[in-house]
């Protein structure tokens, strides 16, 4: 394996975390397609499950296909690790279980894709667990939010579905301040356009489904750790800081420093959730990384564009990319994303509601999804939809009102995009 930290971003999205296969030369990445690994004698075996020793054991822990991706992610995001999981939404779950316990809160913006909006708003409280929404543009109202019980600050690097910036910068410094981790959920930006632990994130987390795979074949989640947080600060992370009673009593960031974590995600998580991402999905998504900055660069010159070419044509009232000077969030692609703000962003349409749905049902080259991040361009109706769960003043709040459309921009010709909507607007 070569040094990739040294390497440049497309060096690392072909080679971080893989070699030639050590067994057989093969080039690419094999598919693991094992459950279990046969121990090297029983000795080995009762280290690997001591942690005093890595290695493999069973694949709902761990397996050298997942494990590549791990490090690839990982090596993009320019962490110290890095756990692969079986969708997004596992992802943030698995983010939060080492840090929250009953009666403990997370401070989470209100700008969010949907289902987290969800999985926030309501399905975490069976855990005990709460979250409080806030405007993340407030930097005084997420620093009021935090109190004594408060685990996690979370927000996303671009949000879904609007394309609006975070000001990572000024968010992690509020986080910082109160000795509490920030969580950014990068994966509409990708590490591509957007590196959050640069600007202070602790851990960040993907839905490997969209723009990392690329070509919406497969599901899976990552959560990777800058492996720069204090855990011992205070006692506030007790899973990591104190003796873990499910792991036989190890003090995690004792034994595992910047890795304690990571190895926490795969030794509790993983074994005891099961959330685990499998060889063959790995497979999908490796194959996909290796074309990110290239995709990502089409996407970007794509979705400038088309973004401009909406924002003057009769039928749209407002566009809310944050590559166009227009939007308020402009000011931000400077410093948080600078190679673009992205491919995902929506439109309001002068006709309302109506006027959505026939937008879309009149395009013919953009596909009727609720997915983003593939390199086919799509579109949806986020209000009756990804965000149907939501009250309407929170649809608003998270950019998801009754009369506009979310567009993912793919990397089809622009010219032939842009022709599919003069037609369809045109109806
Ligand atoms: C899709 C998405 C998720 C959830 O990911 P799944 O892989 O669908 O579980 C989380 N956050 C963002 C920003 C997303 O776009």
């Amino acid at each position: 394996m070569t040094d990739a930290a040294k390497h440049g971003f497309t060096t690392k999205q072909l080679h971080a975390g893989a070699a030639p296969d050590p067994a057989t030369g093969a080039r690419n990445t094999p598919i693991y397609q094992s459950t279990a690994y046969v121990f090297k004698s029983p000795e080995h075996a009762a280290n690997l499950f001591a942690l005093k020793e890595v290695g493999y054991i069973y694949s709902r822990l761990t397996n050298p296909t997942v494990g590549a991706l791990q490090e690839r992610i990982a090596a993009l995001e320019g962490g110290a690790g890095a756990v692969c999981c079986s969708s997004g939404h596992a992802a943030q779950i698995l983010a939060l279980f080492p840090l929250m316990g009953p009666g403990k809160n997370i401070v989470a913006s209100t700008r969010l894709y949907g289902g987290t909006l969800t999985q926030f708003s309501q399905t975490i409280k069976r855990f005990g667990w709460s979250a409080k929404f806030v405007d993340f543009d407030d930097t005084q109202a997420v620093a009021d939010a935090i109190d004594d019980d408060t685990r996690a600050v979370f927000c996303e690097s671009i949000a879904n579905p609007g394309g609006y910036i975070t000001d990572l910068d000024a968010i992690s410094a509020v986080s910082d301040k109160a000795g509490i981790p920030l969580i950014v959920d990068n994966t509409t930006a990708t590490p591509y356009l957007c590196n959050p632990i640069d600007h202070g994130a602790t851990l960040v987390v993907h839905s490997t489904t969209k723009y990392l795979t690329g070509n919406g074949s497969v599901t899976g989640g990552c959560v990777v750790d800058s492996g720069k947080f204090d855990w011992m600060a205070s006692d506030k992370f007790p899973s990591l800081s104190q003796p873990e009673p499910a792991y036989h009593g190890l003090i995690f960031a004792e034994a595992l420093g910047p890795m304690a974590f990571t190895f926490h995600g795969i030794a509790i998580g993983l074994r005891d959730l099961g959330m685990t991402m499998n060889p063959q999905g790995a497979h999908y998504t490796l194959m996909g990384i290796e074309t990110l900055s290239l995709r990502m660069r089409e996407h970007v010159k794509n979705a400038q564009i088309i973004s401009a070419w909406l924002e003057n044509h009769d039928a749209v009232e407002a566009v809310t990319y944050a590559g166009l000077p227009s939007s308020p969030y402009h000011s931000r692609v400077a410093k948080i994303c600078p190679k673009g703000a992205g491919g995902l962003f929506t439109i309001q349409l002068k006709g309302g509601h109506d006027a959505c749905v026939k937008l879309i049902e009149n395009l013919e080259l953009f596909s009727h999804v609720a997915n983003l991040g593939d390199a086919k361009s799509l579109i949806i109706h986020p209000a009756s939809t990804t965000h149907s769960q939501l009250s309407d003043a929170e649809k608003i709040a998270a950019g998801a009102a009754p009369n506009l459309v979310r567009i993912s921009i793919g990397i089809e010709d622009s010219d032939d995009l842009i022709a599919d909507l003069e037609q369809a607007l045109s109806k």
